[in-house]
C-alpha cells in the first residue's frame, strides 16, 4: 500500500490522515509512544520541536490522539462553515511555551532557534498543535478538502496551481474511481 503519511500536504492534515481506511475498517497507524515520535520526525521540517534523541516518553501517543481529534473536530467544523469551539487546541498550546535562541551552526552561521520548554510529551506536539492553529485561523477551506472517494476518510490541502485536486492520491483513490466512472459510462452507451 502506498505511504499516505504525507498526502495530506499540511501537517495538520497528514494528522487526521493517520487514521485510515482499510478494507472497510477505520485503523489507526500509531499503536504506542514510539510509533508517534517516529510520526512527528518525519511530519516535515520544524513539527518536532527540535532532534529528540531519547525514547518516546509515556503518554505520548495518549496526547496525541487527544490532539488528532481536537484537530478533526475543528477541521470538519471549518470545513462546514460552523463556528467551531477553540478552547480545547487552546489550552494544548497554552502547554507548549517558546521562546527563540541564537544558536551557533557547525557551519559557523548563526541562526534563531524556537526553543520549547514545556514538559515532556507536551513539548513534542507544541508545533504541531501550532501549525494546526495556523491552518484553523488563516487555512483556505475551499481548498481543505476530503479525498471524494466515499469509502476514504484522508483529508488534504490543495496545494495544485488548477485548485482541482479530487483524491488522497491517484494510486490510492484516483484510478479505482476513474475505472469505475469508466465502466458506468460504457454500461450507460452500451
Ligand atoms: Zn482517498
Amino acid at each position: 500500500m502506498e505511504d499516505t503519511a504525507l498526502l495530506g500536504d499540511h501537517p495538520a492534515l497528514d494528522l487526521l490522515n493517520t487514521v485510515v481506511r482499510t478494507d472497510g475498517e477505520l485503523v489507526d497507524r500509531w499503536r504506542s509512544d514510539a510509533d508517534v515520535l517516529h510520526w512527528l520526525a518525519g511530519a516535515g521540517a520544524g513539527v518536532l520541536p527540535e532532534p529528540f534523541g531519547g525514547p518516546a516518553p509515556a503518554g505520548l501517543l495518549d496526547m496525541a490522539r487527544a490532539l488528532r481529534e481536537v484537530v478533526r473536530q475543528l477541521v470538519m467544523d471549518r470545513k462546514a462553515g460552523k463556528r467551531p469551539d477553540v478552547r480545547a487546541l487552546n489550552a494544548v498550546l497554552a502547554e507548549g511555551p517558546r521562546h527563540l535562541e541564537l544558536a551557533w551552526q557547525d557551519d559557523g552561521a548563526l541562526t534563531l532557534a524556537e526553543r520549547y520548554t514545556g514538559d515532556l510529551p507536551r513539548r513534542l506536539l507544541a508545533p504541531l498543535a501550532e501549525r494546526a492553529a495556523e491552518l484553523i485561523a488563516t487555512g483556505d477551506f475551499a481548498l481543505v478538502r476530503k479525498c471524494e472517494d466515499e469509502q476514504c476518510v484522508l483529508w488534504f490541502l490543495d496545494r495544485t496551481k488548477s485548485h482541482r485536486r479530487r483524491w488522497c492520491s491517484m494510486a490510492l483513490c484516483g484510478n479505482r474511481n476513474k475505472v469505475a466512472s469508466f465502466r458506468q459510462r460504457r454500461q450507460q452507451d452500451g
